[in-house]
């Protein structure tokens, strides 16, 4: 029997990220659209074990998108989750290393989250903002990405995820992408974000 992908648990309560996230947003997205992305991972693998077993004929390059499509969904969200910390715990900036590496490679922390919010608020549908860290040329790195497909694996380690579905706002920011953009930086979990950055430089 083939491995399969499961739901991590919320890292706090539904409703931890009120008044930034409602209660009803978390529990939709956590329970089930990242569900749905786990599930379809694990059909679409299995649907590629049956192939290769000869006991089902499948369109490998449809399959493979299911694959990706949902993998990526899967992997971006388990990153997402712990890249939030409940309100009054998150927000803010950060120290240390990465503060130092902003202001290196951006020119400051102001600089570098005027840019990543353009970033989020310009994904053009459904996407996700990107904070990377390049160890070939020793660099964060701001990107985006379209609905959730990498394609391939990302060789890059992601440091922070901001999801710019409308399933991540749309119940209590309508089409203010902006003010969600705004308020979720008040839940960045900065400790997270600068123990994935001293775990990619090592
Ligand atoms: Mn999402």
């Amino acid at each position: 029997m083939a491995k399969t992908y499961s739901l991590p648990p919320l890292p706090y309560k539904n409703n931890a990220l009120e008044p930034h996230i409602s209660e009803q947003i978390m529990t939709l997205h956590h329970d089930k659209h990242h569900q749905a992305y786990v599930n379809g991972a694990n059909a679409a693998l299995d649907k590629l074990e049956k192939a290769r077993a000869g006991a089902m004929q499948v369109d490998v390059r449809g399959v493979l998108r299911d694959l990706s499509f949902n993998i990526d969904g899967h992997k971006l969200h388990t990153i997402f989750w712990p890249n939030m910390a409940p309100a009054g715990k998150g927000g803010g900036k950060p120290g240390g290393r990465l503060a130092d590496k902003m202001d290196q490679d951006f020119g400051g922390f102001d600089k570098f989250k005027a840019q990543f919010s353009d970033a989020c608020k310009t994904v053009e549908g459904s996407g996700w903002a990107l904070l990377l860290y390049d160890r070939e040329i020793d660099t964060l790195v701001v990107t985006q990405i379209e609905k959730q497909n990498f394609m391939h694996l990302a060789e890059l380690p992601i440091l922070l995820s901001a999801d710019e579905w409308e399933h991540a706002y749309y119940l209590q920011y309508l089409n203010d992408r902006a003010k969600y953009v705004e308020a979720w930086w008040n839940v960045v979990n900065w400790d997270d974000v600068a123990k994935r950055f001293d775990g990619a430089r090592k």
